[in-house]
């Protein structure tokens, strides 16, 4: 899609979770994405309108890549590169579909309709609730040991809740909050002021957190699907009255209700 131009835009219903925005298929013709990225849970593509679409899977969305191929009989579709293997014809949960002018169409496909896509102004993504105050990638160089102790400084919210307020760090979800805090030997119930000085410099817990949320996040992106239907997916998630994974602990994983929100941990390990 990137320095691509959307030839034609194909919407099969008016709204996904959400109405499309007015006009979506026109403001989206004959614009050229500028820049593809990820803003927390949501694929935002910077478009050469100055304009912002925004994309969310909810919670069975799926883009699906093909390239068209040009052909005595037409043009035929090939070439998938995306996780649904449905073929090249539109299938019942196809809601939307971008012809790019790199040969390119990409369908975006969700039984569920949770999924939601958006077009913003800049005015409009500036002082958009969810997008504007989002914190650093926790991939990124910008989140550090010092941005999460900055963050968390003076904060009386358990680490849990801090872990999945977006403006503290963007897009990490409630499996990975309890996979890191685990890795880094951190009660999911402590204050998370804890993890910083009273000036906001960063203690040594929340130089093992920064560095457990990464390595949980590029383990689950290297993460084989043979090994996701193993079963072995994750060390502490899902795993309630089982045996700690740590070397040396003797604990048995817990289970907690914080903020609605099911945790899992070690209540030996993790202080
Ligand atoms: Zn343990």
């Amino acid at each position: 899609m990137e320095s691509a131009r959307f030839v034609r835009v194909l919407l099969r219903r008016p709204d996904l979770r959400t109405p499309f925005p007015a006009r979506f298929a026109t403001r989206l013709r004959g614009r050229a994405v500028r820049r593809l990225d990820r803003r927390a849970k949501y694929l935002v593509a910077i478009l050469s309108s100055d304009e912002t679409l925004v994309m969310h899977l909810g919670m069975s969305g799926s883009f699906r890549v093909e390239r068209a191929q040009k052909t005595k009989r037409g043009v035929r579709l090939q070439a998938d590169l995306g996780p649904a293997k449905a073929g090249p014809h539109t299938g019942t949960h196809d809601h939307v579909v971008f012809h790019m002018s790199s040969g390119f169409r990409i369908t975006f496909t969700d039984p569920r309709r949770f999924g939601f896509m958006d077009l913003l102004t800049p005015r409009e993504l500036a002082e958009h609730p969810a997008l504007s105050r989002l914190g650093p990638e926790p991939l990124s160089s910008a989140f550090d040991a010092a941005a999460l102790a900055r963050a968390c400084r003076g904060k009386k919210t358990s680490l849990k809740a801090a872990l999945l307020d977006q403006r503290v760090v963007a897009g990490l979800g409630n499996i990975y909050v309890s996979e890191a805090l685990h890795r880094a030997r951190l009660s999911p119930l402590r204050l998370a002021s804890t993890i910083a000085t009273a000036s906001g410099a960063p203690r040594p817990a929340a130089v093992r957190l920064a560095a457990a949320i990464k390595q949980v996040l590029w383990q689950a992106i290297a993460r084989s699907a043979k090994a996701y239907r193993r079963g072995d997916r994750f060390r502490v998630y899902d795993r309630a009255g089982e045996r700690c994974r740590h070397a040396n602990c003797r604990g048995t994983i817990a289970q907690r209700t914080q903020s609605g929100r099911t945790t899992f941990y070690c209540p030996a390990c993790q202080r």
